[in-house]
């Protein structure tokens, strides 16, 4: 009887909080992002931050509920970005970057994680942060603190010495060494435990040269295969995931013979390699907007000159290679660099995806369903159904018809909390 009594205490009590906190998103065009379809005049009830239900506008009896009107708007899942740099900033590149400590890292990171979740990116995976900075930023969000995504932090990108995620800018006298150095299996192995202690969710290491870094190339692989199979073997069996920093060819085939998760720009994939992608079911996350900045807009914010060079080379060759990985059937991550370009301009990526061979309806799947793949995160985010948590967007305009309306989100809704609505009420 006491039990009873109890249970149906508790009862009430869980009735009361959800009838709390009951939101209403009423008639609007529900985008499926799985099947890429449309479901026309839908409302979503939300409680507790999840969603409850999805039905046909005025059938959910959500009595008690706060209301809030789409007014026609097309809502989509929350996207999501699976390569940001939230604690840079694209005015701040080559040896500027030597000015900024991680505290003031931190500061930029602040207002870019606001940019970002404004512009209807709920998630991001933050590849790469001094110090740290990221994983405290999470916490800073996670807590209500401040506005932003929610993160999957990478803490300090792991790399060799010399390599493109050391920093290789100034002379000896200086003993300038990125954070995540290590040379030889073992020394590897230090590092990813180390980046777990400290909050690292996901494991980012350089595997080839890159295009910003001072004196690397492109085409050269860093780590040896006996390092990058240490290195992933160490990440799974502490349950992280691993994305790797590849361009050059010889560089992808190791990291994918190595077992990682996500090959990250993946600019010079071979055919052969993007089989072996496509069998392992690897993610290839490829920013093919970014390029348009570096050459732009690159040389003002202090890029090097030969920075500018390598992109020249492999901005170009990277989409056509984007294209044929579509066509191979690859699965492909929404990923963009965000931090070498502009925080918040990340939906500017699909015009390119969809110009290089993808559907709208693809490259919303990338941004949504297709990352919450990459992350481990299907039970949570990438679709608008029952049970998954309230992170939703709208546009007025048919994304699937005119993919450049993901540009101008009019409507953000993240873990059921609205951060913007410019929808005329
Ligand atoms: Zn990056």
């Amino acid at each position: 009887m006491l039990r009873a009594l109890f249970t149906a205490a508790s009862l009430l009590a869980l009735c009361a909080a959800a009838s709390a906190d009951t939101t209403l998103l009423s008639g609007g065009h529900v985008i499926d992002a799985e099947r890429g379809t449309v479901l026309k005049d839908h409302d979503i009830l939300i409680e507790d931050g999840r969603i409850k239900a999805v039905g046909r506008a005025g059938t959910l009896g959500a009595s008690g509920a706060t209301s809030i009107a789409m007014n026609g708007a097309f809502l989509l899942p929350g996207l999501s970005d699976s390569h940001v740099h939230l604690t840079s900033r694209s005015d701040i590149h080559g040896y500027r970057r030597l000015t900024v400590s991680t505290a003031r890292a931190a500061i930029s990171g602040v207002a870019n994680a606001e940019k970002t979740l404004r512009a209807g990116f709920t998630t991001v995976r933050n590849l790469g942060a001094p110090g740290f900075a990221d994983v405290d930023l999470k916490s800073a969000i996670d807590s209500g603190e401040v506005p932003g995504p929610r993160i999957i932090p990478a803490g300090q990108s792991i790399g060799i010495t010399g390599g493109h995620c050391d920093s290789n800018l100034m002379p000896y006298e200086f003993r300038e060494t990125g954070g995540g150095v290590a040379d030889g299996p073992w020394a590897v192995r230090q590092k990813v435990r180390e980046n777990k202690k400290f909050g690292a969710e996901v494991i980012k290491f350089c595997g080839t040269g890159g295009v910003l870094s001072k004196g690397t190339s492109i085409g050269a692989q860093q780590f040896t295969l006996e390092e990058m199979k240490a290195l992933v073997e160490e990440a799974h069996e502490l349950g992280l995931k691993v994305a790797v920093h590849a361009h050059g060819a010889k560089g992808i085939a190791s990291a994918i013979e190595a077992g990682v998760d996500s090959i990250e720009h993946a600019s010079l994939i071979t055919d052969e390699s993007l089989k072996a992608a496509v069998k392992t079911g690897i993610f290839l996350s490829m920013d093919i907007y970014v390029s348009d900045f570096i050459l732009g807009e690159g040389e003002a914010a202090g890029i090097l000159p030969e920075s500018l060079e390598k992109e020249k080379i492999v901005g170009k060759a990277q989409r056509e290679r984007f294209q044929a990985a579509v066509k191979a059937g690859a699965r492909m991550a929404f990923g963009t660099d965000a931090g070498v370009y502009t925080h918040g301009m990340n939906a500017r990526q699909f015009a390119y995806m969809v110009q290089w061979g993808m559907t709208p309806a693809d490259a919303i799947r990338a941004a949504t369903i297709g990352n919450a793949e990459l992350f481990g995160l299907t039970n949570d985010i990438g679709s608008l159904s029952a049970g998954k948590r309230a992170d939703i967007i709208a546009v007025t305009g048919n994304p699937l018809t005119d993919v450049r309306e993901l540009e101008d989100v009019d409507f953000v809704m993240k873990d059921g909390a609205v951060f913007v609505n410019e929808l005329a009420q």
